[in-house]
């Protein structure tokens, strides 16, 4: 339902928290954080709201990172508790994953991920895209190149933003009938559902145009259409007025 991604030269958590905080008008069931964190990811998701998720990382504290993403649930597939809650994590906890909409082929993709010998842990569509990403960068490829090549599986709705623990300088989105918004900083750049992530850090933004992945970095942000082909978003400047 809601979704934040960052990387730059903040702490992510207090990002991606505030932004989920900003997004909560929109409804949602469960809330979730992964941070790059050396070369593995730390998680946490809970059923119930963002403050659950809170009390949780003051219990039990998140490492230091400036690359994550976050993500408040309005579950379609599976009921709202821990285990179906955002981020899903590819089969070795590589990649981390947090996804709007509805994957519509994702029964066929999950029988044959389990027929391969993959474990399940949720009843999520999004899940399955996790572990297809997880795949494509065991193959060498970054997770730019991985994304293109799993969006092009994917049948329905989708806002998908991803991490790869093993390259902290990157956050990959794609879209496709469900809507992603770029926020422009200096040193830093946001992923979000919709401005509200990101409106406390800057007001340029960039809208992706339909079945696009983009990719952010500190310094850059690059877009292509799901078959790597060189694309541009639209940009804009956002002039909302946040006192009112
Ligand atoms: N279909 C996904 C799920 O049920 C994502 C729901 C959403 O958009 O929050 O987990």
């Amino acid at each position: 339902c809601g979704i934040v991604g960052y990387v730059g030269e903040q702490q992510a958590q207090s990002v991606v928290i505030e932004g989920l905080r900003r997004l909560e008008y929109r409804g949602y069931d469960s809330a979730g954080i992964a941070l790059v964190d050396g070369d593995a990811l730390a998680v946490d998701k809970r059923a119930g709201k963002l403050a659950n998720l809170e009390k949780a990382i003051v219990d039990a504290p998140l490492p230091p990172s400036t690359t994550g993403i976050g993500h408040t649930r309005w579950a379609t597939h599976g009921a709202p508790n821990d285990a179906n809650a955002h981020p899903h994590l590819g089969h070795a906890g590589r990649v981390g994953l947090v996804h709007n909409g509805i994957i519509e082929n994702f029964a066929d993709l999950r029988a044959r991920l389990e027929a391969d010998g993959h474990d399940l842990l949720s009843e999520t569509d999004t899940e399955v895209a996790a572990h297809l990403l997880e795949l494509q960068v065991a193959t060498g490829v970054d997770l730019t190149t991985a994304m293109q090549r799993v969006c092009q599986q994917l049948e329905g709705a989708f806002t998908l933003v991803a991490v790869d623990a093993l390259d902290p300088s990157r956050v990959v989105a794609a879209r496709r009938n469900s809507p992603l918004v770029v926020g422009l900083g200096e040193g830093e750049n946001f992923l979000g559902s919709d401005v509200a992530a990101f409106i406390e850090h800057t007001r340029e933004a960039l809208e992706l145009g339909q079945d696009q992945v983009v990719t952010i970095t500190r310094s850059g942000v690059s877009v292509t259409g799901f078959d790597g082909t060189p694309a541009e978003g639209k940009r804009y400047h956002v002039d909302w007025d946040l006192s009112a």
